[in-house]
């Protein structure tokens, strides 16, 4: 059976048109910040928010696509949140991201984009599993059952990569980070990730002279990545990483924390004197997802990531300068 042509990306010259989804979002705005920096000649970059196209919508993925054909794509867009929203919402992760994947990918196909990287986690990996953890046991067993909803569609990405490969050729590829924190994150208390959501409660608790409340035992480990930090290797990946398969972006294993620590730092930062506690009554998650960054050091071996006490003295910074307008 003859297949359908795609349609071809317009290249003006030899101009990279390297479109970013989700590119109002943390990952986004830093991968924006580095692209300023760079001044890259000979690539012009699109940033998209929800407002450009409901990326859940095929027609709106296909006319935001016809609008820009790029000819490179950074996938970030996606239902995000941290361990309490993944708990709630496990259809919602799981449809809301099956469908913008859907949408983002048949679209590059379509418009024949030459190189997609999208992004992955590594809370997809399987929950039972042996340490570290490697980009070739993604599917070895099922995820944490905290978030299964959100880890099975991420984890379908990396079959929908290797099928477009199979079938059409195409160049579609994904990284893996570990958790990340930054600048424009969502510091929301009850639905963000661990870093944001102490920042908020700390910041609360110094205002109102009151104990921080840290939920769970504080015993967890996690390897945190800087935003700063993983918009240089998303915008290198795209650039130049050409497996199909994936590739884990993380700080070396040494560099693994536990939340009691990571609190700790946010106390600090925040200038905060008073009492710790942990709520034991709160879920754990996974009690770590301990990742080898050993591929990505074959490709880079000197990349120094930034600091982790001095980035979250940034990101508390970042937070109370823009307290009135920020995702709280
Ligand atoms: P974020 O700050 O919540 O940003 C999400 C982005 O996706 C926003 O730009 C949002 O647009 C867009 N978006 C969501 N639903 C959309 C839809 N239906 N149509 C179009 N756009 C939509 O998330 P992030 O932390 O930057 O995450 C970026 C990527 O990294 C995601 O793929 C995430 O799974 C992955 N990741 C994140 C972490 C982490 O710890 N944060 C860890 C590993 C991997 P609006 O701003 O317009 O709503
Ligand atoms: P995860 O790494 O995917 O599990 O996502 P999170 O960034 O939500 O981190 C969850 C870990 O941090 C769990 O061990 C939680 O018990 C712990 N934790 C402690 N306080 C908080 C908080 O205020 N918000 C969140 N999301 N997690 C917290």
């Amino acid at each position: 059976m003859a297949l359908p042509l795609p349609k071809r990306a317009r290249v003006e010259g030899d101009r990279k048109v390297c479109m970013v989804t989700g590119g109002t979002g943390m990952v986004g705005k830093a991968i924006e910040h580095e692209i300023k920096a760079q001044r890259p000649e000979g690539e012009k970059w699109i940033f998209l928010s929800r407002k450009d196209a409901d990326l859940r919508d095929m027609g709106a993925t296909r006319a935001v696509f016809e609008k820009y054909r790029p000819t490179h794509v950074l996938h970030l867009a996606a239902m995000v949140g941290g361990l309490f929203k993944n708990l709630k919402y496990k259809a919602d992760f799981l449809r809301e991201n099956m469908l913008i994947n859907d949408c983002v990918l048949h679209c590059c196909y379509e418009f024949q984009v030459q190189k997609c990287v999208s992004c992955l986690s590594t809370c997809i990996f399987p929950d039972k599993t042996t340490y570290p953890i490697d980009e070739t046991m993604i599917h070895d067993g099922p995820p944490h059952e905290s978030n299964f909803g959100y880890a099975y569609a991420k984890r379908l990405i990396d079959i929908q990569n290797r099928a477009y490969h199979e079938q059409y050729g195409c160049c579609f590829t994904s990284v893996i980070p570990t958790n990340v924190f930054g600048l424009y994150d969502n510091f929301e208390l009850e639905d963000s990730h661990v870093i944001p959501g102490l920042i908020h409660k700390c910041y609360n608790a110094k205002r109102d002279d009151t104990p921080l409340t840290v939920w769970g035992s504080g015993r967890p480990l996690r390897q945190f990545i800087f935003a700063e930090d993983l918009a240089k290797l998303m915008v290198w990946a795209l650039r130049e990483y050409d497996e199909i398969s994936p590739l884990i972006l993380s700080v070396d294993e040494d560099q693994e924390v536990s939340i009691r620590e990571v609190a700790e730092m946010v106390a600090k930062g925040i200038e905060f004197k008073g009492k710790l506690e942990f709520d034991s009554s709160k879920s754990d998650g996974q009690f770590k997802k301990t990742a080898s960054n050993a591929k990505l050091r074959k490709f880079l071996p000197k990349f120094q990531f930034s600091n982790l006490e001095k980035a979250i003295e940034e990101t508390v910074d970042w937070f109370i300068l823009n307290y009135d307008e920020l995702r709280r």
